[in-house]
């Protein structure tokens, strides 16, 4: 290897990975080529774009299983008018549920996201360097006001974090056929918050749409999909979305 692995650079490091992986395929016989895994999923993951993060390996998800969908922040926009406000995320989801017939969506934010911590600290004072970033955070403008009397930043974060992802829930079902299929039992949906150092999770309880341990939630919560909509719409928690 020319260099230290850490002091490659990406690209580089890829091509260097493509030589000895072409080293290792010449070495196959005929009749032995590999074959792709099978492609089928069974989640849609929305997470967020975040570099220290892999969701297929973090989570020891097998290849196959669940389609990815990343984006800052794990954010999802929904619908508004019938119209999407955000085209990747209405095709994913579009394609997840009415071609893959997933059963699960899991909304995954995480600790120490640099997108949501933006929100908070807010970003470069000259809209011209980041128009898109901008245009795009907005959309947790209602969330960040209902946080406003937080004053410790790093609470404020947490808060945020979870709030997040209990907005981008209420957004998800702003889908007629996830609400539909949500409706029928056919679809579950999940909100976490991944710890990036440890890859713990915390999900929300969709009774009272806290944050907890993964293992601390009840088995029988697991059929939810009823009490997440009476939860998110009714608001048990009112306020907090
Ligand atoms: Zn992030």
């Amino acid at each position: 290897m020319p260099k230290q692995l850490a002091d490659m650079r990406t690209l580089e490091l890829v091509r260097w990975n493509q030589k000895q992986n072409e080293q290792l395929l010449s070495t196959i016989l005929p009749g032995h080529e590999l074959k792709a895994p099978e492609h089928k999923p069974d989640m849609l993951y929305i997470g967020c774009i975040d570099a220290r993060l892999d969701p297929i390996d973090d989570l020891k998800i097998p290849a196959g299983k669940a389609l990815i969908h990343r984006t800052i922040g794990a954010l999802v926009a929904g619908l508004k008018d019938g119209e999407a406000l955000n085209a990747s995320e209405a095709a994913s989801i579009d394609f997840a549920v009415n071609v893959m017939h997933v059963k699960d969506i899991v909304i995954a934010a995480h600790t120490h996201c640099g997108g949501l911590g933006t929100c908070i600290h807010g970003i470069n004072e000259n809209d011209h360097e980041t128009p898109f970033l901008k245009k795009y955070l907005k959309q947790l403008k209602d969330v960040l006001s209902s946080l406003a009397g937080i004053r410790d930043t790093e609470q404020k974060i947490h808060e945020l974090e979870d709030s997040s992802v209990r907005n981008s829930l209420k957004n998800l079902l702003s889908y007629p056929f996830v609400k539909k299929a949500v409706e029928e039992g056919k679809l579950q949906l999940h909100g976490w918050v991944l710890d990036t150092a440890t890859k713990r999770i915390l999900e929300v309880d969709p009774v009272d749409l806290k944050f907890k341990p993964m293992a601390h939630i009840p088995e029988d919560h697991a059929d939810h999909s009823a009490t997440f909509l009476t939860s998110l719409f009714r608001g048990i928690n009112p306020g907090i979305v």
